[in-house]
């Protein structure tokens, strides 16, 4: 079979990468080498910041409408080629087609529509003072992109967490380096060829998006200390995201970190039960758990645990699950179940017997474990897997307390219909986003992001902007 070859876009061009390292590229579903890349080095980021210069200064002569003609045009390229996305997302991933069509490709294009929406005017603004002769003193707040950006995305959701950034990010101005995870590099390809392609028809600047593929103790780290690029926004796991901190720090850099997660749905004893198990089982394994915001450990009030777990296995039985990303990381989840296995957890699912079945694959099938310590690491870790805990708690101090018992605080879906309980837990739990009787609930304009190891900053539409740019306070005189 010929290997695809993924490339880079830098000025303009779609391009391999000029290292000599190769890296091989999986089809997970398959567990087959299917494409392969050729690792970015240092002189292929200077040419891209080089581009990237001249291409933003460009890029600020445009009009507000200019550059919101050109984020919609790069909305419609995606639309017009979305069967091609889904099947190269599908293959790169391994994820259900389904998944893919639902969420992956469209929040890619709306990505786009929605920040072609909030471009910044940098009007600036003024205000007065009046000071200790009766004068009126004059300021100026004015607001400018930052120049050169980098942004840096997982493989979970590949083209949707690039385009989150990369729409913002010249939205504010800028332009942006863009590295995609080397595991899933297929679609942001896919993109620099389609904009190598309708560059001109989309009147992008050339060099105003460079995508660079690679390692990132390569080109990811030679990215964050660039000294010509001015903020990074990262999204993965909390490990790399502080090493990406450490670096930013030194080089004074602005930084975003969107981390892992390790997040809790808590059910009640008034809540609807049916469709609190219509949720869990979409909470827990959609996308085979392999999303940030999925719920990993249950906490169902005492007097409801058993007629859920019945209504939540069954449901969980009839499902069917896409594959995990790698074989690396299919071992990485079968070490928590062992783990799970030597901390006499009981597995009301997906058993270690039972899975033996998709040896030799990234397949597992879904896992709902009880009976584990809270402190057991299949409580506290994060899985980003096809893995879920129940445990039970009596009143709404001890659920509050579990519910922050991690060192994560990104997401909670929360299950009660008493008003006065959501509005104690709003204040009392510890995540950055709280679904109550509902998950993965998003508008675009609030802003989204983790608390403790889940992260650091919000990203949204105003987040966003405001993190991609920079003010400047100025005193204009007095009258
Ligand atoms: P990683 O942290 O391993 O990688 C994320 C990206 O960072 C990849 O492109 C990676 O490249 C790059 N990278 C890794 N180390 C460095 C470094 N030192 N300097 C610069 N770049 C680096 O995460 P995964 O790709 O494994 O993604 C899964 C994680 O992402 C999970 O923890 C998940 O919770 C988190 N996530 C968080 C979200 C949120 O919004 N909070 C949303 C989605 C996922 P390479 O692939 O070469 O390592």
């Amino acid at each position: 079979m010929k290997l695809k070859e993924f490339s880079n876009f830098v000025a303009g061009e779609s391009k391999r990468g000029s290292a000599s390292e190769i890296i091989d590229v999986f089809a997970p579903a398959e567990n087959q080498l299917y494409g392969k890349l050729h690792d970015s080095t240092t002189e292929d980021l200077d040419a891209a910041v080089k581009m990237a210069k001249e291409a933003q200064r460009e890029w600020m002569s445009f009009s507000r409408d200019e550059k919101s003609n050109v984020l919609t045009r790069i909305a419609k390229v995606i639309e017009d080629h979305f069967d091609l996305f889904l099947e190269t997302e599908v293959k790169d991933t391994g994820k259900l087609l389904s998944f893919a069509k639902n969420v992956d490709i469209p929040r890619s294009v709306t990505n786009f529509r929605f920040f072609s929406q909030h471009i910044s005017s940098f009007d600036g603004k003024e205000l007065r003072q009046k000071n200790a002769q009766g004068r009126e003193e004059i300021f100026r707040v004015l607001s400018s992109p930052l120049g050169i950006v980098g942004v840096i995305s997982p493989w979970n959701l590949p083209l949707y967490l690039l385009t989150w950034k990369i729409a913002p990010a010249l939205a504010a101005g800028n332009a942006v380096i863009a590295k995609p995870s080397e595991l899933t590099p297929a679609s942001a390809s896919l993109l620099g060829e389609l904009l190598a392609t309708y560059q001109q028809k989309i009147n992008l600047p050339t060099g105003l998006i460079s995508i660079l593929h690679g390692y990132g103790k390569t080109i990811g780290e030679a990215i964050v200390e660039h000294p010509e690029i001015k903020a990074i926004s990262f999204t993965g796991g909390t490990f790399s995201g502080r090493k990406v901190y450490e670096k930013a720090a030194s080089g004074l850099k602005k930084c975003s970190l969107e981390l892992g997660g390790k997040n809790p749905f808590v059910v009640f004893d008034d809540a609807n039960l049916e469709e609190a198990v219509d949720l869990a089982v979409r909470s827990s394994f959609s996308n085979q758990g392999q999303i940030c915001l999925c719920s990993s450990r249950f906490y169902l009030q005492e007097n409801i645990y058993e007629k859920f777990k019945q209504s939540f296995i069954e449901k969980t039985k009839k499902i069917e699950l896409g594959s995990l990303i790698s074989s690396q990381h299919k071992e990485k989840v079968m070490s928590f179940l062992l783990q799970a296995k030597e901390c006499k957890g009981v597995f009301l699912t997906g058993d270690l017997e039972e899975q033996k079945k998709h040896e030799g694959t990234n397949f597992l099938d879904p896992v709902i474990l009880e009976n584990l310590p809270q402190k057991s690491p299949l409580n506290q870790e994060e899985i980003f897997g096809p893995v879920v805990t129940l445990n039970s708690f009596k009143g709404e101090e001890e659920a509050i307390m579990l519910a922050n018992d991690s060192s994560y605080g990104l997401a909670a879906s929360i299950w009660t219909t008493n008003l006065g309980r959501m509005l104690r837990l709003s204040q009392q739990v510890e995540a950055g986003n709280i679904w109550f009787n509902g998950w993965m609930r998003r508008d675009l304009r609030a802003p989204f992001g983790g608390m403790k190891n889940s992260g650091v900053g919000r990203e949204g539409s105003v987040d966003s902007i405001r993190f991609f740019t920079q003010e400047k306070s100025i005193f204009m005189g007095e009258i």
